[in-house]
């Protein structure tokens, strides 16, 4: 059995009984088992019940069954409630916490006959671009251990990239899904805001907050997305629109480049991006460029409003209802401020702070108000660029994966990661991050962006730039040392 074999061709191997769910399962969790002390990608495997799960699945195999990713091995970013399932979010605050219920996204993909390996490590809450926020650890990325996999889907790129499960969910707020994906050298697609049902995905901020697929290749991102998206009468954000349309391999597009954008950006990075619009052109694609303003101020916007949304989400971690409790509060208050002291990391408090702050009479105006401004008109300054182009290329991250333990310290700079993410998610549009090229051995995405509810065009766009290019399908050897 190949690591780094695509769903689509697991599909084919457990139809053509090459190989059952139950040896599937077995290898995957031979492989982690082998792995994760060196990448840290997972905080919880439940070995027993995936394998029950796979023998159930190898069952309706046997008998036909028609669920399209039946016997599928996945994992979900732990971010995800699961019922009988650790669902921590990588803090203290939830380490103990088991949900009742499933997320949407996990049922769909349950019913759909996937087999769940486990949950996957991520920044506490989902704040930060490097895994290092967890409580859990950071994750190593497998490129090159000791780099990080970026953040916070950083655990689930991680473990598609090494082997260690054939895709896995994750959800982005300002890039979380894009920018690991990039970083780790695996294909990610952040879809349109309320395309995917929130329930059940732990909130940070509701208003960018969108779960999505990372796989290997485009065309096991589209199989994935088919089955977790649809309107949800739990999540009132949810949009009721049509189902995602069969990839197209034909279609030419109108390819807006931002070239502003790239003005500075290191040759490591913007190389393989000029390269990749090459190869697009050559296909028969036109690039036109176009200038897109206001994306100097998306950051900014982004950390207010995303800081004032998480501190009004995390309000309800009190000691009360549920999670880390202290063990000896005084009086009332005391419990509430011992608890939270207690359960919540430093980069999630730094962002409990600041968003009470932007929301607290006397500035509000000046902070939040003034943020939500130049959210509109960031979307409509994209609003704009799809009258004249379909689809737009952009960078994913500034740079490739960077050492653990570098930018940590410096919030603003982790913060910068995501300049080519956060106006995406701002607008609440659709973005897909797919390798293009490598600098210095560690993996460069390709961001191509679309307008709302044409995740279909993204995709389409991502299928044909993967049929005539093979940075998809590399991966890294190194590892192969941890796994004989
Ligand atoms: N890195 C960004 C942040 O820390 C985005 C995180 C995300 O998309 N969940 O907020």
């Amino acid at each position: 059995m190949r690591p780094f074999a695509s769903l689509v061709e697991l599909q084919q191997g457990l139809h053509n009984r090459d190989f059952s769910a139950v040896e599937l399962a077995e290898f995957y969790l031979g492989r982690i088992d082998r792995l994760n002390e060196h990448i840290n990608g997972f905080i919880t495997v439940d070995r027993e019940r995936c394998l029950s799960v796979a023998r159930q699945a190898d069952d309706q195999l046997t008998k036909n069954s028609t669920a399209q990713l039946c016997g599928i091995p996945i994992a979900h970013k732990d971010v995800f409630c699961t019922r009988n399932m650790l669902t921590t979010c990588a803090s203290r605050m939830l380490s103990s916490f088991i949900s009742p219920y499933d997320a949407t996204v996990v049922r769909k993909l349950k019913d759909a006959g996937t087999v769940l390996l486990g949950k996957t490590n991520m920044d506490e809450f989902a704040m930060g671009s490097s895994n290092e926020t967890s409580h859990f650890g950071p994750v190593h990325n497998p490129w090159k251990l000791g780099y990080a996999p970026g953040g916070s889907s950083g655990g689930s790129a991680a473990v598609v990239a090494a082997g260690m499960a054939p895709a896995a969910t994750g959800t982005d707020t300002g890039g979380s899904i894009r920018q690991p994906a990039s970083l780790c050298g695996v294909t990610g697609l952040k879809p349109t805001y309320g395309r995917v049902s929130r329930f059940g995905m732990i909130a940070f901020a509701s208003s960018l907050d969108q779960g999505g697929p990372i796989a290997h290749t485009v065309d096991d991102v589209h199989l994935l997305l088919s089955n977790m998206e649809g309107w949800d009468s739990n999540d009132a954000t949810s949009a009721d629109v049509e189902k995602l349309p069969p990839l197209d391999i034909e279609r030419k597009f109108k390819i807006g480049i931002p070239e502003h954008l790239f003005t500075g950006l290191d040759r490591s990075v913007a190389d393989p991006i000029d390269q990749a619009r090459k190869s697009l052109e050559s296909m028969g694609h036109v690039t036109i460029e176009v200038e897109i303003p206001h994306m100097d101020a998306a950051v900014a916007a982004y950390y207010v409003l995303s800081g004032a949304e998480a501190s009004t989400n995390l309000a309800r971690y009190d000691g009360v209802r549920y999670g880390h409790r202290t063990e000896s509060p005084d009086e009332l208050a005391d419990l509430y401020c011992k608890s939270r002291s207690e359960g919540f990391g430093r980069e999630v408090k730094r962002r409990i702070l600041t968003g009470t702050y932007s929301l607290s009479v006397g500035y509000y105006d000046a902070y939040y108000l003034k943020a939500q401004k130049i959210r509109r008109l960031v979307r409509d300054a994209f609003l704009d660029t799809f009258d004249r182009v379909d689809l737009i290329l952009a960078p994913v991250s500034p740079t490739t994966a960077f050492k653990l333990g570098t930018l940590g310290a410096q919030p603003v700079e982790m913060y910068r990661q995501d300049i080519y993410t956060i106006p995406v998610s701002l607008a609440g549009l659709p973005a897909l991050s797919l390798p293009c090229g490598f600098d210095s051995g560690l993996p460069v995405g390709l961001q191509v962006i679309g307008p709302q509810f044409q995740d279909g065009n993204v995709l389409s766009l991502g299928k044909q730039y993967q049929e005539s290019t093979d940075w998809h399908t590399r991966h890294p050897d190194s590892l192969e040392a941890f796994s004989a």
